[in-house]
Order: structure tokens, then C-alpha cells, then sequence
């Protein structure tokens, strides 16, 4: 069989990326990686030296990479931290935590480890027994607030997410279905400040899962494959089917969706300054109604198990 040659050099590819057609080695893939990471972290951030990244660290491969190349690149100039939630999720989450304190230690970054029991007194399998829908929108809702005020408590001036390109274009035509314009101009990344928010960045934004995997692989990055037991659940699981069709049909669908969001974004930032942002009665977090959709879902929740409101 004949092995596929690098597009530059010649040598043996480690990568075909399929919406350019084009065969890359690891060092022209590596190469490719970190240039794409620092032009979509430009149009995120304003980087400042001595600043405060908080990575938030799921154990699983594109955090782990997230973290890695933020630290291959920047490690210099800004402050990098690791933080992990276990969201309570029987199973999985021992696991990928382990992963996740291996990277961390890896790179040689302070990592914190915080969860939902402890912060909200219930889990997300608490949720899955009691809700009468997937737990994914409560897991995602109350992890995103937790990670909001520990990067608060901390100091930290962005929240880096590993978020990759099939996870941001899902998203985004996630919204657009559901024509929740208020959610697409949330999303971020944020360079317009929300007061009490802290700017989300996606490092991997551009860059499509499968490679994500191949870097991590390639540069060997502790991470697990472990899948969380309710993800076939998921409202996102048909935006994955769908998209890796149009995808294998429509090569740059991804993105498409990316550079579509991103001419959008401007406008998206006019439509949420129109809409006041207060605090939460009950946590004092950003909300534009009286309780934060968090509070709402943790109280949901605690009623039906029959459990106060408050912890002691
Ligand atoms: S798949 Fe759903 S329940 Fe599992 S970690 Fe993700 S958001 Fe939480
Ligand atoms: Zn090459
Ligand atoms: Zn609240």
C-alpha cells in the first residue's frame, strides 16, 4: 500500500484534512496546529502579560490539548490554571478526573477540583433520576455557573474551554433551530465584557475533532475516551449526525458555520447590549430575570427529591 506523503516535504503523512484535500507530516501538522490556535485566540482575547487563564479540564482530549497548547505557546507570558468539575456523574467522572489531575501535573499547573456536590448539595445523577428530560441541559447550566464564580474566586481574566470546531459549529446551528438569538450571542467567545462574566475563550475553535485527536495521540497527552452514560440522550447527538453529514457531503460546512458566526458576532453583541443584565436574587450571579437559570434548575431538582432549598 502506498503511504500518503506530506503536501510540503515529503515525508510520511500523519494527517489528511479533508476540506482542503491537503496531506500533512507531524511537523507541518504540529506547525499548523499552534498557527491556527494564536490567529483564533487573536480574535478572542486581548492578551496582556502576567494575566490569568483558567483551563477547565475534563479529563478528556481536548482540554487536555487545549491546556497543552495554550502552555507551549504562552506558558511564558500569561499565568496558566487547571480547574475540574465533577459534576457527580457516577462511573465517568472518577475516571476522567484522573486524566485530567495527569495533565495538569504534566504541564506543571495548579489544579483545583470542584463539584457539584459540595457547591450545590445535588448531582447530575440526582437530576437524571428526577428530571422527566435528558440532565444534560442542568449538568451544562450549573457546570458553566460553578466555573464563572471559582474563575472569579480565583482571578482569573479568561476561562479557556476545549471547545473544538464539530462542538462550536453544532452549537451554533443548535441555536439557530431553535432561534434562540439570545443564546448564539452568549456563546462567546466574549471580547464584549458582560459585568460579572468572565470572557470564555476557544482555543481549538477552528480546528475539527478528529484532529484534536490526532495532536493529543501525537503528542501524548493523558486524556479518556470514557463516554458519560447519558450523552446518547442529547439533543446535540442529531446536530453531530447531521453535521458529519452535510460535512462528508458539503466538505467546510464547519467551517462555514464558524466564519458565519463570526461576521455575525457583531451583530449578535448589539441585540444582547439591548437586553439588561441584573443579578440573581438567590446566587448574585449575571441573569437577566430574577433567578439565574442555575438556581432555577438546582431548586427544580431539590423539590422533587424533597430536599431544602438551602444547604446548612
Ligand atoms: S453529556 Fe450531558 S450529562 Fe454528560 S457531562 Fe455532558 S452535559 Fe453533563
Ligand atoms: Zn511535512
Ligand atoms: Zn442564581
Amino acid at each position: 500500500m502506498r503511504v500518503p506523503r506530506c503536501d510540503k516535504c515529503g515525508r510520511p503523512a500523519v494527517a489528511l484534512l479533508t476540506y482542503s484535500g491537503r496531506h500533512l507530516c507531524w511537523e507541518h501538522f504540529r506547525e499548523l496546529f499552534h498557527k491556527r490556535v494564536r490567529r483564533w485566540l487573536r480574535r478572542q482575547w486581548f492578551l496582556r502579560r502576567g494575566m490569568r487563564v483558567l483551563v477547565a479540564l475534563s479529563g478528556g482530549k481536548d482540554s487536555g490539548s487545549a491546556l497543552h497548547v495554550l502552555n507551549e505557546e504562552f506558558g511564558d507570558r500569561v499565568e496558566l490554571l487547571a480547574i475540574s468539575v465533577d459534576e457527580g456523574i457516577r462511573g465517568f467522572r472518577e475516571r476522567t478526573l484522573e486524566r485530567a489531575k495527569e495533565a495538569a501535573a504534566r504541564e506543571g499547573v495548579e489544579h483545583v477540583i470542584v463539584s457539584f456536590r459540595e457547591f450545590y448539595g445535588v448531582t447530575t445523577d440526582d437530576a437524571a433520576r428526577v428530571l422527566d428530560r435528558p440532565p444534560c441541559s442542568f449538568c451544562g447550566v450549573l457546570r458553566r455557573k460553578l466555573l464563572n464564580v471559582k474563575a472569579k474566586e480565583l482571578g482569573a481574566d479568561y476561562i479557556a474551554l476545549g471547545t473544538n470546531l464539530d462542538d462550536f459549529s453544532q452549537t451554533v446551528l443548535m441555536n439557530v433551530v431553535k432561534n434562540d438569538i439570545m443564546k448564539l450571542a452568549r456563546i462567546g467567545p466574549h471580547k464584549l465584557r458582560i459585568p460579572g462574566l468572565v470572557p470564555r475563550v476557544f482555543p481549538l475553535i477552528s480546528i475539527p475533532e478528529s484532529e484534536v485527536l490526532t495532536y493529543a495521540l501525537q503528542e501524548g497527552i493523558p486524556f479518556s475516551e470514557e463516554v458519560c452514560p447519558y450523552k446518547f440522550l442529547a439533543v446535540r447527538g442529531r446536530f453531530r449526525k447531521v453535521l458529519g453529514y452535510l460535512e462528508s457531503s458539503i466538505p467546510g460546512t464547519r467551517h462555514s458555520l464558524l466564519n458565519f458566526y463570526m461576521e455575525l458576532r457583531p451583530f449578535l453583541g448589539e441585540r444582547a447590549r439591548g437586553v439588561r443584565v441584573g443579578e440573581c436574587e438567590r446566587c448574585g450571579e449575571p441573569t437577566s430575570g430574577r433567578l439565574c437559570k442555575a438556581c432555577q434548575l438546582e431548586l427544580e431538582v431539590k423539590r422533587l427529591l424533597g430536599l431544602p432549598a438551602e444547604q446548612d
